[in-house]
């Protein structure tokens, strides 16, 4: 099969996707978040196939997406009363909400649970796609998993190409990052995965939610975040502390053959030295982390440094993936 990429904006690509969705069959899509690889959530053949072709693990559950708020409802068995606030303020946009899912949910999409994730995109392609398919769309990103995830139509060619009919052109994902996932099945809502909606504006207007304190280890709530991730071939080590030391540690410890994450605003002059924003700015190194990693990938280093955020608002989200990407190999310098 060759891998055709349409453009999002015609609506003739549109049409032929959601064909696609219709008939069970997956395409690539974009979302402000990242590309997700897409199938008819109600369709358990059809969900069956995201899990193959990722290779993603049975315990992994999906993100169902919808186009409007009253597409919730059949798939839930209560709606909480948190929901109509945070759904107001934050959809369409980069925040999943954890619900009691209903009995129209195939199991393979909630990983055999009793709780559905579920959110409505930004994208305008997107929405566009949901509505036409007729259906809500499950989609984890379009990447095998444990890889970097992607961010342009170009990522998607070069992961699953042959592999799925089309890839909906959108243009770069705005966030760059996955979304926050929120757990409000039970009574205090709880963040299971930080994303591009931050734990300050949630708070700000829940009152009280928790943050997973497993966040970092074994046993995580929410099931993806317990797999290395987001991870380039090369093991990279996360350099944490003020980034005038961090950029001091790298450059004392490179070797030719290895390579380096960095804030634009520290980094030195070395050909594999890959940068993804200034250091206070969030936004952009949202937006550039996992078009960095690849090209970091690219370079078939033996060994990767990288600098991270402060673990502030955005940042928060950021430094996570790095985390994850360095399967927690950490050197932590403002510990000295
Ligand atoms: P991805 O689609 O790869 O961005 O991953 C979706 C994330 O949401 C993963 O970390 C999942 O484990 C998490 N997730 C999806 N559904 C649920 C659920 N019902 N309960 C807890 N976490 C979930
Ligand atoms: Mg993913």
């Amino acid at each position: 099969m060759e891998t055709i990429i349409l453009n999002a904006n015609d609506p003739e690509s549109i049409s032929r996707c959601a064909d696609v969705i219709r008939s069970g069959g997956l395409v690539a899509i974009p979302t402000e978040t990242v590309y997700g690889l897409g199938a008819n959530a109600l369709d358990e053949n059809a969900v069956a196939g995201i899990f193959a072709t990722k290779g993603r693990q049975p315990d992994n559950p999906l993100i169902v997406h919808v186009a409007s708020v009253d597409d919730v409802k059949p798939l839930v068995s209560f709606i909480p009363e948190v929901f109509e606030t945070l759904a107001n303020k934050f959809w369409p946009g980069p925040l999943t909400l954890i619900m009691k899912k209903s009995d129209l949910v195939p199991s393979n999409v909630t990983a055999g649970g009793h709780t559905v994730a579920i959110r409505i995109p930004e994208h305008s392609a997107a929405l566009s796609l949901i509505r036409a398919s007729g259906c809500p769309i499950a989609a984890p990103s379009a990447n095998p998993s444990g890889q970097p995830s992607p961010t342009k139509a170009i990522h998607v060619k070069s992961d699953l190409d042959g592999v799925i009919p089309y890839i909906l052109d959108g243009g770069d994902c705005r966030v760059g990052l996955e979304s926050t996932v929120l757990d409000i099945s039970e009574d205090v809502p709880r963040i299971l995965r930080p994303g591009g909606v931050t734990s300050d504006e949630l708070a700000a207007l829940l009152g009280a939610i928790e943050i997973d304190g497993t966040l970092s280890t074994d046993a995580p709530r929410s099931p993806g975040m317990k797999y290395r991730h987001y991870a380039p071939n090369a093991p990279v080590t996360v350099v944490l502390g003020a980034p005038d030391t961090t950029a001091d540690y790298i450059r004392e410890n490179m070797c030719a053959d290895f390579a380096a994450l960095m804030f634009d605003d520290y980094a030195f002059n070395h050909p594999n030295v890959v940068t993804y924003g200034d250091s206070t700015d969030y936004v952009a190194q949202a937006a550039h982390l996992f078009d960095a990693l690849r090209k970091l990938d690219d370079m078939n280093s033996t060994a990767i440094f990288a600098q991270a955020p402060h673990e502030n608002g955005l940042g928060r989200a950021v430094a996570n993936r790095i985390k994850k990407a360095a399967g927690n190999n950490i050197v932590d310098l403002g510990k000295k």
